[in-house]
């Protein structure tokens, strides 16, 4: 990318995870400038490659959020694209299970909520079903969600980039954007501490992580928005052997929503992962987050440090799995990988929606910000894309 702001862009992207690639693969034209504005060395470095890679039905979400109308949506639009794009994914199928008669009455309920904002297939199997299907699950009921599947993010992301790329939209790698200016028209942009400026008519703020930062680098008051976010870390770790799964497999979700339990997962390869667990970072964790934000790739150690495992969980994973597949032994389990949601829902706080708006209102005409975009967010990413398209532009 050129070092002037001389170019004036029509549109800047800030972030290249799985919502701002999608997001570039939807508005790219080739009359219009676009370009993805990435920190990091690569796309994909964050957030979206660190997940369960699931693509959720919409179980859970209140009919009125965003978060469960585009979960829906974008169910359905994720599993055309990867069909049309050759992307590895896989219905499988998810088995949410029940231990006893309560846990059996709130399948019910989320039946019947899902079904309402338009989830379909769904079935509560009884345990000879159950069995029949999974083998090593025990449980005394399950819901089964046919429409849940499996992505290979990474592919799911480079198909993105390629969309965007044939229609004359630019990545531009290690470029923090660590100053934000209004111009007029629009917004001047200072990468890596003044190393270049590039100016843009509209930008939008899809920085995962730091987009409550990056907010507040553009002049929003963060914390009279209630923009700040939360992060919540999820560990996972890995059985061995492993047990012989076909579905995913989830306990019931917390009351709140803060996770969904640590849950079973099977990827393409047909490997079982164990999570994710949920902990909110502490103050120094957030600020060790914060600091690596206005750094490309932040620092190493800090990363590391942020990423790695929490340790002795193996008690806590065996005894909550073990509820569902018996015989899991603590000393199974080993570390497998982590990652940081982006929430904006702090903790005993009640569940939040993806907050996505336009910020003329503020006195920011043209900034868009995409905030707490916590899961399912890699399930709704061009439903996502397709929404801010349609109201914004
Ligand atoms: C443990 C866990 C499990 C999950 N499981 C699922 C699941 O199974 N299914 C599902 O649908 N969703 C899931 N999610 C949610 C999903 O992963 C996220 O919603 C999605 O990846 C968010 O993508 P993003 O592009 O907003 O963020 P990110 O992938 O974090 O991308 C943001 C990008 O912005 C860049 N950036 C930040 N600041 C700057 C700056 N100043 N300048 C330039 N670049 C910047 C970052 O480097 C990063 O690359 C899960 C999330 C977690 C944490």
């Amino acid at each position: 990318m050129n070092s002037a702001s001389d170019t004036m862009f029509d549109v800047l992207i800030i972030g290249a995870g799985v919502i701002g690639l999608a997001l570039a693969g939807q508005l790219a034209r080739p009359d219009r400038k676009l370009a993805i504005l990435e920190r990091n060395e690569r796309f994909g470095q964050e957030t979206s490659s660190r997940n369960s890679e699931v693509i959720h039905a919409g179980l859970y979400y209140p009919r009125e959020f965003l978060k469960s109308r585009l979960c829906v949506e974008g169910n359905g639009l994720l599993h055309a694209w990867c069909r049309r794009h050759d992307i590895p994914h896989a219905r499988i199928g998810k088995l949410v299970v029940a231990a006893n008669d309560d846990e059996e009455a709130r399948l019910a309920d989320i039946k019947a909520m899902a079904a309402d904002n338009g989830v379909t297939g769904l079935e509560i199997l009884g345990k000879r079903r159950l069995r029949s299907l999974e083998p090593a699950v025990a449980a005394q009921a399950a819901l089964l969600s046919p429409t849940t599947g499996i992505v290979d993010s990474h592919r799911l992301m480079r198909s993105f980039l390629a969309a965007a790329e044939t229609r004359g939209a630019i990545l531009s790698c290690r470029a923090g954007v660590t100053a934000i200016h209004r111009v007029v028209g629009g917004y001047e942009l200072e990468i890596n501490h003044g190393e270049y400026r590039v100016a843009t008519k509209v930008l939008i703020n899809s920085a995962g992580l730091h987009a409550d930062a990056v907010a507040a680098r553009a002049g929003i008051d963060i914390d009279a928005a209630g923009y700040r976010l939360r992060p919540c870390k999820g560990n996972y770790l890995r059985p061995s052997p492993s047990p012989s799964l076909r579905h995913l497999v989830y306990p019931l979700p917390q009351r709140n929503n803060v996770g969904l339990g640590i849950h079973a997962t099977v990827d393409l390869a047909g490997r079982i992962r164990f999570g994710p667990d949920s902990r909110y970072l502490d103050d120094g964790e957030i600020s060790l987050l914060q600091d690596g934000e206005t750094t490309t790739d932040g620092p190493a150690v800090g990363k590391a440090k942020l990423y790695a495992i929490d340790e002795g969980r193996e008690k806590d994973f065996a005894a909550a799995v073990g509820r569902y597949l018996p015989g899991i032994a603590e000393a199974s389990l080993s570390p497998d990988m982590s990652g940081i949601r982006p929430k904006l829902q702090g903790p005993g706080d009640p569940a939040t929606d993806f907050l996505i708006r336009e910020e003329s209102d503020r006195g920011f005409p043209g900034l868009i910000d995409l905030i707490g975009i916590e899961s399912p967010g890699l399930t709704a990413c061009l439903a996502i894309a397709a929404y801010v398209e349609k109201k914004f532009f």
